[in-house]
């Protein structure tokens, strides 16, 4: 039994080899055993009870994540696996028919909302189906105890009792503790369940804490350094995230934001745009990311501290669940512990659960002050025994995020500031140490001060950035209002008189990219042209780590392509001819042997090209959706076929894919628009016209839309 889920492991999802805890835990399911998984975010809960529900009947997946039903059911099936979704957004109609085609045995894994398991109409309908597997996803929410509690989890157990035959059942999350566990197990009734808990560490994640910086700037630069990488900031507020998604919009940075002020509308728009590459950060509050399988999300930046280590853990998480180096990085300030006290007393009226969330907050304190180990904190805080004593691969391990003497510099700056008499902003203060003769500056007589241009090594903006460091760290401070003075603080005179260092934790934090970045962008391209024909998220079709490894071992085959980690049988069929075609241009262009462009016709083991043959279907005067049957491939394959056709100068007539009505709507559209994104074109089109007859129209006016 092993043996086929190893080999399901590989056919489905692409995957040579188990994750940590996986084989044991899908071992004890196939075996008939009650089972709870206890992963890590990022773990690879899913694929448990994935192969097992392809192994047996029909599999039960209870859910909190009704949102994100309907994609995880679109991912299943472009794995080829087929699954279908149960919550209140089917009507009536939609419900009869999913139950119907369940009867026939037709879907492997049925998504559901524990909602719909209070209704006993609902068991009657479910009695009639063949349930092996009854999977519990997000356990914890089972539990008063763990943080995110659904009290529709408590229909579980007497839904499983009203079940003519008991399915086998398998419950997974992230959230460890004994006593969640504990609950899970009485709250679910499980039968003599096997626990099996993984180890909780996650080898590619980076953590660092900063602490004593300036918070906008250090995002501003760390935004600009990774202007192209997906990431998420956690803010502490709505107002705060507000105001940093304003400042970064305004920075030119492509930002979303997701809190619970929001419409519903507004955050799926939002979330959908994160998830879709549309925008590259996400400025939000806690409530956003339960269940966000975004695999590529390359940092999650605190830029205040969360209340307890259980929720650093799990957002910070959300990071590098491709398992590519990803960044986890902690705003400290003094401000933060004031704020999660002060939510503490507020809102949680039992003394015993506030101090117990006390005691929780200062493990977190700790972690924000500690120079131990940063991972071996976290790994120790949950009771991992094996937890390391310096991991190569945090802030505190590595040398990189050493603290830097500053004192010099911050005797400069303190000294200027104290002879200008405190009177003026930080933009002045760092023009006179930068030396500057403005008007202003000469008005005052400052070009005359000992302080003028002590710092001209450095440029202005560094000047201002260590003022502001100055501040953080409580050196000087600001007045209030719409021009802000400098003013020392009481901190500022051992400095001045030499008798106290100033440090300053830089994080530099460099990374070598070992692929050549220029194909990897060439795959994501392609790969968001995909995802916005298939209206699927990106990493629906390949994470990022798959693409990777296409950069690496650059395959050129079928063959190749299926051993690359992440490249199952349904997606090769789907889409593998597509991105084969970028990698041999690639190599061709690598080793001069571009093949000639008069002679388009590519040979391929003494066949014709798979475009080529389409083409010659469509000559032969079939249409599209007949050469979809009977070449046994997707729509969007063919349509993709005639493109390349196009682009390569074969005789095609257009007016066979483009509809006169709406051929100048969409040519105008384009010349508005560009043809960068091909989602705001559809967007301001009628309904009716569809990706294909916008990639049409622009194949057909190439030439005239370039030379406009
Ligand atoms: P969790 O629900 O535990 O947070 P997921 O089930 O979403 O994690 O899996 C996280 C990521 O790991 C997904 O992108 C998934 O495709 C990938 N993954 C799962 N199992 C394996 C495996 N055996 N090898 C490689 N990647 C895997």
């Amino acid at each position: 039994m092993l043996q086929k889920a190893v080999t399901l492991l590989k056919k489905h999802f692409g995957y040579h080899s188990f994750k940590a805890g996986q084989e044991q835990i899908i071992g004890s399911i196939l075996q008939g055993h009650d089972t709870v998984g206890i992963m890590p975010t990022g773990g690879g809960k899913s694929i448990c009870y994935q192969i097992p529900a392809l192994l047996s009947g029909t599999t039960l997946v209870i859910s909190p994540l009704i949102s994100l039903m309907k994609d995880q059911v679109e991912a299943l099936r472009s794995l080829g696996i087929p699954a279908a979704f149960i919550n209140s957004s089917l009507d009536y109609r939609e419900l009869f028919a999913v139950l119907a085609q369940a009867r026939q045995g037709k879907y492997k894994i049925i998504y559901i909302a524990p909602e719909r398991l209070e209704s006993e109409q609902f068991t009657d309908m479910v009695n009639e189906l063949e349930i092996t597997l009854l999977a519990v996803d997000e356990a914890h929410c089972v539990s008063q105890w763990g943080h995110d509690f659904r009290p529709a989890y408590l229909a579980i157990s007497p839904f499983v009792k009203r079940l003519n035959r008991r399915p086998v059942v398998a419950a997974f999350t992230a959230t460890a503790t004994t006593e969640v566990t504990r609950d899970i197990v009485n709250q679910l009734a499980l039968d003599k369940p096997n626990v099996f808990i993984t180890g909780f560490d996650r080898a590619n994640l980076f953590f660092a804490v900063v602490n004593g910086e300036n918070k906008r700037d250090f995002v501003g630069h760390y935004l600009a350094e990774n202007r192209d990488k997906p990431g998420i900031i956690y803010a502490a507020t709505r107002k705060e995230v507000d105001q940093l998604h304003a400042y970064l919009q305004q920075k030119g940075f492509s930002a979303g934001k997701y809190h619970a002020g929001m419409t519903a509308p507004e955050r799926d728009h939002s979330q959908e745009r994160f998830i879709y590459d549309d925008s590259r950060v996400m400025v939000a509050t806690n409530a956003f990311g339960m269940g966000i399988d975004k695999s590529n999300v390359r940092y999650v930046i605190h830029y205040h501290m969360p209340k307890n280590m259980e929720a650093y853990y799990q957002e910070a998480g959300r990071a590098g669940r491709d398992d590519e180096p990803a960044e986890c990085i902690l705003l400290f300030s003094p401000q933060d512990v004031q704020i999660q006290r002060f939510l503490i007393e507020n809102s949680i009226p039992s003394p015993e659960r506030r101090d117990s969330e006390y005691k929780k907050l200062q493990s977190m304190v700790d972690y924000c002050h500690t120079s131990r180990c940063l991972r071996g904190e976290i790994l120790h805080y949950f009771g991992q025994a094996d937890a390391p004593e310096n991991c190569a691969n945090c802030s505190n391990c590595n040398n990189e995020g050493e603290l830097i003497d500053i004192t010099v510099d911050a005797q400069k700056i303190l000294s200027c500031a104290w002879r200008m008499r405190e009177r003026f902003g930080i933009t002045m203060i760092a023009g006179v140490l930068k030396g500057s003769k403005s008007k202003k500056v000469l008005q005052y007589g400052f070009d005359q001060l000992p302080s003028h241009g002590l710092l001209r090594n450095y440029t202005e903006k560094e000047i201002q950035h260590l003022i502001k460091v100055l501040i953080a760290e409580g050196y000087l401070g600001l007045t209030e209002g719409q021009y802000p003075v400098v003013r020392l603080l009481p901190g500022a005179a051992p400095v001045i008189k030499g008798e106290q260092k100033v440090f300053h934790q830089k994080l530099v934090k460099k990374r070598q990219e070992t692929v050549d970045q220029s194909l990897f962008d060439r795959l994501r391209q392609l790969r968001r042209e995909i995802a916005q024909r298939e209206q699927a998220p990106p990493y629906v079709i390949f994470p990022d780590s798959t693409l990777r490894e296409m950069c690496e071992s650059l395959p050129a085959d079928d063959s190749a392509l299926l051993a690359v980690k992440g490249v199952g049988e349904a997606r090769l069929r789907n889409y593998g001819h597509l991105f084969l075609d970028v990698l041999r241009d690639y190599i061709g262009e690598g080793t001069q042997i571009t093949p000639d462009v008069t002679q388009p016709e590519i040979k391929q083991e003494g066949q014709t090209a798979s475009h080529l043959v389409t083409y010659n279907m469509y000559k032969e005067g079939r249409s599209i959706n007949e050469i979809v049957r009977l070449r046994g491939l997707k729509t969007i394959t063919i349509q993709d076929h005639i493109i390349r056709c196009g682009q390569e100068g074969y005789d095609l007539n257009w007016n066979d894919f483009i509809d006169p009505r709406y051929e100048q709507l969409i040519l105008e559209k384009i010349k508005e628009l560009g043809t960068d994104k091909l989602k705001p074109i559809k967007d301001g089109l009628p309904a009716e016209v569809d990706y294909f007859n916008i990639r049409a129209v622009i194949c057909k006016y190439g030439v005239e839309l370039s030379v406009n």
